[in-house]
C-alpha cells in the first residue's frame, strides 16, 4: 500500500512574508498522519522554511548534475541538503524547456539528490503537440528511460507525471488518460526493477486544485499530486491534502 504524497512546488513565488501560508499548510499536515505532505520552496526559503514549518517535507526545485564546481548560481544537493532540504524536484518541465535539460541532465541530478540523502521527485511529461500526434505514452517511456538513475527504489523515487500543456493552464487530462499514463508508467519502471516497482510513487501533476483533487487522486495509480498554482495558499492547498487523507482514510472525499 503506497502512502499518498502531496507536494507543492512554489516555483519562483514567495518570500519570508509568504511562510505564514506554510505555518498553516505544515499544521494541517501535521494532523494529517495518512499522507506525506512536501513543499519545494525558493532555495533561499528552505533554511527559514524548515526552522519554522515542523511537519512538512522541504525541498528543493532542482539541484546540480555535479557535486560540485565551476557552475555560478547553481546549487549541488549537498548544497540544499545542509540547509534543511529533505527532497528535490529534478526534471521539472519548466527546466527542460527554459534552461534546456536533457534527460541524461535529470538522471545525474537524481543520483546526485540520492547520493545526499535526498529524496528525488522526477518529472515526466508530453507537449501538446506530442499528444495530438499520438506519441504521449512514447515520449514519457523514452524521458523515463533517459533520466532514471541507474538504480532506484521506491524508498526514495516518486515519478510525477505532468502533461507540460495541463501545467498552469487549467486544463487537465480525463482520468481515463491519467490512469493509462500511470500505467504506462508503472509498467516501464517494472521493467527496471521488476515486483518492486509497485513501491515507487507517481504523482499527478498540472492545474491540479481543490475541485478536481479527489478525481485524480482516486484514480488507478496516482499516488499523490504535484501541485504549483494551488499550493501558493494554505487555503488552496490544505482541501487538496484533506482529499488525499479523506481518500486513504477510506471516507467520502467529496
Ligand atoms: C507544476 O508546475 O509542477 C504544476 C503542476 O503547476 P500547476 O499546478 O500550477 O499546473
Amino acid at each position: 500500500m503506497r502512502r499518498k504524497l502531496v507536494a507543492g512546488n512554489w516555483k519562483m513565488n514567495g518570500s519570508l512574508a509568504a511562510l505564514v501560508e506554510l505555518d498553516a499548510i505544515a499544521g494541517a499536515a501535521s494532523r494529517t498522519p495518512t499522507v506525506d505532505v512536501a513543499m519545494a520552496v525558493p532555495a533561499t526559503l528552505i533554511a527559514p522554511a524548515v526552522a519554522r514549518a515542523l511537519g512538512l517535507m522541504v525541498g528543493a526545485q532542482d539541484v546540480h548534475g555535479a557535486p560540485s564546481g565551476p557552475h555560478t548560481g547553481c546549487l549541488s544537493a549537498a548544497m540544499v541538503r545542509e540547509a534543511g532540504a529533505r527532497f528535490t524536484i529534478v526534471g521539472h518541465s519548466e527546466r527542460r524547456a527554459d534552461q534546456g535539460e536533457t534527460d541524461a541532465d535529470v538522471r545525474a541530478k537524481a543520483a546526485r539528490g540520492h547520493e545526499q540523502g535526498l529524496s528525488i521527485i522526477l518529472c515526466v511529461g508530453e507537449t501538446l503537440a506530442q499528444r495530438e500526434a499520438g506519441r504521449a505514452e512514447a515520449v514519457v517511456t523514452a524521458q523515463l528511460n533517459g533520466s532514471l538513475p541507474e538504480v532506484f527504489d521506491g524508498a526514495w523515487l516518486s515519478i510525477a507525471y505532468e502533461p507540460v500543456w495541463a501545467i498552469g493552464t487549467g486544463r487537465v487530462p480525463s482520468v481515463g488518460d491519467v490512469a493509462a499514463m500511470h500505467a504506462t508508467i508503472r509498467a516501464t519502471l517494472a521493467t527496471g526493477i521488476g515486483q518492486r516497482a509497485s513501491a515507487v510513487r507517481i504523482l499527478y501533476g498540472g492545474s491540479v486544485t481543490p475541485n478536481n483533487a479527489a478525481d485524480l487522486l482516486m484514480t488507478d495509480n496516482v499516488d499523490g499530486a504535484l501541485v504549483g498554482g494551488a499550493s501558493l495558499t494554505a487555503g488552496s492547498f490544505m482541501p487538496i491534502i484533506a482529499a488525499a487523507a479523506a481518500i486513504s482514510e477510506g471516507r467520502p472525499a467529496k
